[in-house]
């Protein structure tokens, strides 16, 4: 399932805010902005691992369709 995670805590979340940056305008059309609900920043998409289970804050690889990060990329493929 994807998800999103916050680029400045790092907090995982399921759905952005949605601000309206009226740019100073006293009418519409406004311009909307998605942000992070914890602290209204940016944010990226985020997966969870096929391996561990936590959400991939960083890079990942993709195998088969399945997200791993990359720590668990790299044990899946010792073991492999
Ligand atoms: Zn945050
Ligand atoms: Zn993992």
């Amino acid at each position: 399932m994807k998800m999103y995670i916050c680029t400045e805590c790092e907090k995982i979340f399921n759905q952005p805010n949605t601000i309206t940056e009226r740019h100073g305008l006293t009418e519409p059309p406004y311009e909307t902005i998605d942000v992070s609900p914890c602290c209204q920043s940016a944010f990226a998409e985020t997966w969870e691992c096929g391996y561990c289970g936590d959400y991939i804050a960083g890079d990942y690889i993709v195998v088969d369709d399945v997200k791993f990060c990359e720590c668990c990329y790299q044990v899946k493929n010792v073991l492999n």
